[in-house]
């Protein structure tokens, strides 16, 4: 790592991915297996209560409502590369890494995860992937912030910003466009800011 480029920690769900697409072909998947719909997103909101996102997990809690999918229903979803980023990530990442060092921190189950960063094709602008199933980031943002220097978080979960905060550590929220697509541009005028 280059120690003078500040280090910028970004999400990955959200952020880069459109993860409600994800979560709409899961949804789909599971509607056409003869599960009601409500009874597939239902499920899913319980699940999310309580961890990130487990297909395994998933079915297993469907399965208790009397209906049996599955896991590897899902294997298919990370097939297509890039499918799920959104318009303009990729380039937004190479812009930042000729300036800072990037890290992404990614809450959610890491078979998961992986599987997303894999597809996405991202790993060549981060130093580091880190993956923690601690929705609040906490523990790992502490560790960057004491050990990396300067750290700039970019997330779109109010949650994440609010521990970067408490860390004294600046934090950006990821803001959408009418499109539904981050605004990756608002982004780049903010950095300039802190
Ligand atoms: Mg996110």
């Amino acid at each position: 790592m280059e120690l003078k480029k500040p280090t910028i920690i970004l999400d990955l769900d959200e952020t880069l991915i459109d993860t409600k697409e994800i979560k709409r072909r899961i949804f789909n998947l599971v509607e056409k297996t003869g599960v009601p719909r409500g009874v597939a997103v239902g499920v899913y909101r319980q699940m999310r209560k309580k961890s990130a996102f487990d297909q395994r997990r998933y079915c297993f809690e469907l399965k208790k409502t009397g209906y049996k999918v599955n896991p590897n229903l899902f294997n298919n979803l990370f097939s297509k590369p890039k499918d799920y980023n959104y318009r303009g990530a990729e380039q937004f990442l190479k812009n930042l890494s000729k300036h800072f060092n990037l890290l992404l921190l990614t809450f959610g189950v890491p078979s998961f995860q992986n599987k997303k960063i894999e597809q996405a094709g991202f790993k060549q602008f981060f130093q580091k992937v880190l993956i923690t199933e601690q929705e609040s980031k906490l523990d790992l943002l502490r560790t960057l912030k004491s050990g990396t220097g300067k750290i700039i978080l970019i997330d779109n979960s109010k949650v994440s910003i609010y521990t970067a905060k408490r860390l004294n550590a600046p934090a950006i929220l990821v803001k959408n466009r009418k499109s539904g697509v981050p605004d990756y541009r608002a982004i780049l005028t903010k950095l300039k800011e802190v």
